[in-house]
């Protein structure tokens, strides 16, 4: 299933698409199902069985009562899947061998995921704009990354059962500001400005994603593509990942992970390319979609 966040007349709803339409799941379901994301997950399975009953084309739904719950996907707004997740985004750095080297990482390889965080004010939608701030940052940078939605809490998580706690996938763009990641040593202030976190379209269910380890993923600036690799080429995987953050620290319902970048961000490109206003940022992973932002000076 395809799970999404949109807007209508001001307010976030949730909404499931069906081939080229969404379908309301508060409408479908008569107020049953949640109308969030985050509920929808805390709801668990039973909730998610429901998603698929009301979506389906089951006999219990007529043409037009599937018409009154049910919009074209190309005429609504969507919104970041989870618009404001509870708690800080965790992140990996260098978990590409091919990134660690082009950021001249010279003490080898990372012998265990490198995590940071991202607040949830970084979290923007399909759209909308990438703020650029002149007198904060002229270096953004771009990095396209798998982004894990844990469904199912859990501490001290085995790695051999880590994806049963994966709620679903989505996309995300883990923008930079290269100069206040490096000035102020620690990640989090380059990471952490408004916007800086474009995530979507959607959030696609684990049941249709079972090898997280085989999607690829790209991201292209204006047309012009920057980043091409696949997820089979992570240092650690999206279990290990799980399983070593969950040592002695619980995971929620919709703790976002996101998994790293591979090659071909901006900063270590001949010569370095930073992002302008104006400029179309297109991250896209296959199984996924395609999630565009563009920069705009605030
Ligand atoms: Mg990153």
């Amino acid at each position: 299933m395809r799970l999404l966040t949109y807007e209508r007349d001001g307010e976030a709803r949730l909404g499931v698409l069906a081939g080229d339409a969404v379908i309301d799941l508060a409408d479908a379901s008569d107020g049953e199902l949640p109308d969030t994301m985050l509920a929808l997950i805390a709801e668990g399975s039973e909730a998610l069985e429901r998603v698929g009953s009301v979506s389906g084309d089951g006999p219990s739904r007529d043409e037009t009562a599937r018409e009154r719950i049910s919009v074209p996907l190309d005429s609504v707004r969507l919104l970041a899947p989870i618009p404001r997740p509870a708690r800080n985004l965790v992140c990996v750095g260098l978990n590409y061998a091919d990134h660690a080297a082009e950021s001249a990482v010279t003490d080898g390889l990372p012998k265990d995921p490198v995590y940071f965080t991202k607040p949830p004010t970084t979290v923007i939608g399909p759209e909308a704009p990438i703020p650029w701030h002149p007198h904060v940052s002229r270096r953004i940078d771009w990095e396209v990354e798998l982004v894990v939605v844990i469904g199912r809490a859990g501490v001290n998580i085995d790695e051999e059962q880590a994806l049963e706690h994966v709620f679903g996938y989505t996309v995300g763009n883990d923008v930079t500001a290269r100069d206040l990641q490096r000035r102020h040593q620690q990640w989090y202030k380059g990471k952490g400005l408004d916007g800086f976190c474009p995530l979507g379209p959607w959030i696609v269910t684990s049941d249709e994603l079972a090898d997280p380890q085989d999607v690829r993923l790209s991201l292209s600036v204006n047309g012009e593509m920057k980043q091409d690799a696949w997820t089979g080429d992570m240092l650690f995987g999206v279990a290990r990942l799980i399983s070593t953050l969950s040592q002695g620290m619980t995971l929620e319902p919709g703790d976002l992970l996101m998994t790293g970048t591979p090659s071909g961000v901006g900063f270590a490109r001949n010569p370095p390319e930073y992002l302008q206003p104006g400029d179309v940022v297109e991250a896209k992973i296959d199984a996924i979609g395609l999630l565009r932002n563009a920069v705009a000076e605030e």
